[in-house]
This record gives C-alpha cells, structure tokens and sequence, in this order.
C-alpha cells in the first residue's frame, strides 16, 4: 500500500464507524511510552488502526529535510539519517519513541536547549480529522491546527504524515562531565553554557545531594575509544565517575534506552543492576521496550493499588527552578534527578496566556522523576509535584497520572485555543477532549 492509499483506508475507518460508538483511540505498532494504566478507558476504546504508517517517505539530502509516516520509531530515524551525516533537531533517548508520540506528546531531549521540543523542527503536517477529512496543517495552512497539534496527545486526530528539518551530524560524540558542588552552581553553569550554545547537546544529572553532574556533548568525527551501554554497563552510573567519554552517535541518542533511564531498578525482578542478572536476564528484560511491555503486562496485578510510582517530566520555569528544586530536596529526595533545559523558540499557544505569563525567560528546566515510590501513607507525590509545578508557572506532562479538577487544567492549558482547534478537527468528539483523556472519572472520558 502506498501513503496515500494508507491514509485513505484510514480516513475510511473513521467515517465508517457506528455512531455513538464511543471515543476512539489509536493502535499503533510500536509500546506506548505513557505510563501503563490498566483502569484507563482506552483500553475498551474502538481502535483506529494506524500500524502501517511505519515508513520514511523522503530524505532530502541537499535540503535537509525528511517527510515520514509519524509511527516510524527514532532509531529507524536516526539509523537512516545518520548515513548521510544528517539526524532530526531532537532525538528522545528512548529508541521506539516515535515521531508522531514526540509531537503530540512534547518530548524534549539534551538538543532542546537550542532546538526546542520535535514540534519546532516541523514544517507541515497531514493529519486525518475525527470526521476523516485528510488535512494538510503548516504555520501558512491551518496554521492554529498546526500549532495545537503539539501536546494534543492524540485528540485533535491523527497525524498521518510529517515533514521536518534535519542538521548535520558526525559519526561520534565526545562527552564531557562537569562536577559541580551545588544546585545553585550546577544551574548556573548550565545556564551560561546554554547561552554560549559552543556544545551540541546540554543536560544535567543530579545523582544525590552532594553530586551534580553536567553531561556536555560535541560531534566528532574521531574517537579514541568508544563506549557501550548497550548490555553489562550502565550510562547513567557512568557519568558518576567518568570524566569523558565516546559513544558513536547513535549510542549517545540511545544512551538511557537499555535501563530505561533507571526503571531497572524498579523492576520486580530485584538486582538487574548486576553482572549476573544482566548476563541471565539481560536479553528479555533490558531495554525500554522490553520493560514497558512488562510493566503493560504486569499493571492489572497492581490495579488496585492507588498510588504507583513517580514516572514524570515537569517543566520548571528556568527563574523558578531554583526554587523548584529546593522543595524538590526537602519533599522528594529521590535521585537520580534527569535535568534538560528546554528552549521553547515562542510561547505556545496549547499554554494558557496567563500561565505564560509567569516565565519570564525562554527556557523551561526539564525534571525528570523516574521510580520515585509513591508508598508513604497519606502522601501523592504525584500531586505534590503536580500542585509545585503549577504553582511555579510550569508544565507537567500528562504521561502518568493527572489529578487536576476541570478549572484548574484550564488554566494551564489554552481552553479557547484548544476549543477552536477542537471544532475544527473534530466537531463530534470522536476522540477524547484534552481534560477527559487525562481524567478518567471526567464526564466524557468512557
Ligand atoms: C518511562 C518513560 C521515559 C521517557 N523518557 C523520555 C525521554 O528520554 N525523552 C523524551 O523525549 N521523552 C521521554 N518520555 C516521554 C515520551 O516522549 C512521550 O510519552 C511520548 O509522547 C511517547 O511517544 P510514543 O511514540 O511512545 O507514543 P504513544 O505513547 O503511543 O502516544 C503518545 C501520545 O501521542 C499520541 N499519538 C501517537 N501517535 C499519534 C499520531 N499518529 N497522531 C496523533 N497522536 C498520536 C497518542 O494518542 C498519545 O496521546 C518518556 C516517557 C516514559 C513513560
């Protein structure tokens, strides 16, 4: 089947559905990387079968710019870029990431401090409505659909076909890790970096309270040794104790895929960390596709369990992060701590103007809070962190769980942007509305 006819047959799915079926949400071939929630509606949702829009359709070399299927995952990207010097302007580090996911559900990356989230490295989208009209969405066509399409997660319609840009790329990159004392030094050096923009990529690791680790990237076309993480080591100790390091280029892209950042350690299975387990089990078990088909499987054996793990990206405002992170000590104190600073090139229009408001630079910090136990009676930290982030003016991603009631949601998020967006995509609510997607007792969300 080619595009075209791939688009069609889905276009067809849509309009062919019963009325009053219910919402509908998407297959797709590669897992999911949204946190496995077995009392999630969707999974008695009506699919809409998306799982041949896997293939990369140009690669453009003199122009720098790639047109895919969005199911096409970030290592088949990259594997086909990289053959010719050129990667996307953010690659997740999460190889069956795709690029569809990246878009609607604002992945950032250690390039977002130049580049900003997938989104801004986009030039048009084709996306199929809920009413299965095929349109093209670019800043001079439908151009509020295109902006919106960003942090949708998947209830505007469906993307069937992006174009984006591409920048040259070198075979390896040269990694140099900068310790710093404290937070304040650690922001303030990253900070400085940033503005230099002399390295390619830019995040931080905060591996405890005395421990603070910058991981500063360059291209290179030359390395003296290279480094692999692929089964025995592990990336993210590594930078604990490493001054430097090689990995080829695609590696570094990859380089939290195998514990999957450090959900290993929240595993069932105890002591993946370990030579032996990793030689036993390693195969089956590592690798962020394998530990989140096992969480997916595992989750309906904890589907009474109220409060599961932290597994979360919020984005701090970069004045308040400061702030953020001193609450962040004293209220979680779970490390690692995954810090990517993140510089949105507009104030997005999915963001409500007055939240806007409250960030007075271009920059977000990304914290990432993966495998914190949410096991102290009494205590969320899931809302905790959600109330904090809001509080500061920041995002919090909705890959986990959402505890905001409907007033509160509206007022981080565009509710007329994404009301207008709504009509235009899809008038009939075949998919879930942003707050009843992420708020399963919401009226709407079955
Ligand atoms: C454990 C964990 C670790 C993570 N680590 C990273 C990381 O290192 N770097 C990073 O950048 N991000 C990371 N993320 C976040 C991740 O980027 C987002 O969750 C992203 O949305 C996942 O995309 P996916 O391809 O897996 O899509 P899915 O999880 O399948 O979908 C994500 C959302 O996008 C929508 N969607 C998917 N395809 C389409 C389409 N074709 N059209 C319209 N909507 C669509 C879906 O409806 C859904 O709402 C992590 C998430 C988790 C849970």
């Amino acid at each position: 089947m080619n595009h075209e006819e791939k688009v069609a047959a889905i276009a067809a799915q849509i309009r062919s559905r019963p009325r009053g079926s219910g919402p509908a949400s998407l297959r797709k071939s590669a897992v999911s990387h949204f946190v496995p929630n077995p009392n999630d509606p969707k999974h008695g949702d009506r699919k809409i079968d998306v799982r041949a829009l896997d293939q990369i359709l140009e690669l453009d070399i003199p122009a720098r710019r790639c047109v895919v299927e969005p199911g096409v995952t970030f290592s088949d990207l990259v594997r086909a870029t990289l053959a010719h010097r050129l990667v996307p302007k953010l690659v997740p580090e999460l190889k069956t990431i795709t690029v569809g996911g990246a878009i609607a559900g604002c992945s950032v990356e250690s390039m977002s401090y130049r580049y900003g989230g997938f989104h801004d490295s986009c030039r048009s989208y084709e996306l199929v409505t809920g009413t299965g009209e095929i349109l093209r969405c670019s800043p001079g066509d439908n151009s509020l659909l295109f902006e919106m399409i960003h942090g949708s997660y998947g209830t505007l319609g469906i993307l069937t076909r992006v174009e984006f840009d591409l920048i040259p790329a070198m075979p390896y990159v040269h990694m140099d890790y900068r310790r710093l004392r404290s937070f304040a030094d650690f922001h303030s050096v990253m900070m400085k970096l940033c503005e230099e923009g002399r390295y390619d990529f830019i995040d931080g690791i905060i591996h405890g309270r005395d421990s603070f680790v910058l991981c500063l990237g360059q291209f290179t076309d030359r390395a003296p040794w290279t480094s692999d993480y692929k089964s025995l080591n592990i990336f993210y100790k590594s930078t604990a104790t490493r001054r430097d390091d090689y990995p080829t280029t695609y590696d570094y892209f990859f380089r939290y895929d195998t514990e999957c950042h450090w959900l290993t350690r929240s595993l069932p299975v105890p002591a993946m960390e370990s030579l032996p387990m990793r030689l036993l089990l390693g195969k089956v078990l590592l690798g962020s596709t394998n530990i989140l088909n096992w969480s997916r499987r595992l989750r309906p054996l904890l589907k009474h369990q109220k409060n599961v793990d932290v597994v979360v990206d919020v984005f701090i405002p970069e004045p308040r992060v400061k702030e953020f992170y001193g609450w962040y000590e004293a209220t979680l104190d779970y490390f690692p701590l995954w810090i990517v600073p993140y510089r949105a090139p507009k104030v997005y229009p999915w963001i409500d103007e007055d939240h806007a408001k409250a960030n007075s630079s271009a920059y977000f910090i990304d914290c990432a809070v993966y495998g914190k136990k949410n096991d102290v009676p009494g205590v969320d930290y899931h809302k905790l962190l959600e109330d904090k982030t809001r509080e500061l003016g920041g995002i919090k991603t909705l890959i986990s769980q959402n505890q905001y009631d409907e007033a509160t949601f509206w007022k981080i998020y565009h509710r007329d942007n994404y009301d207008r967006a709504k009509r235009i995509s899809d008038p009939d609510g075949m998919f879930r509305g942003l707050y009843e997607k992420f708020h399963p007792t919401a009226p709407g969300s079955r």
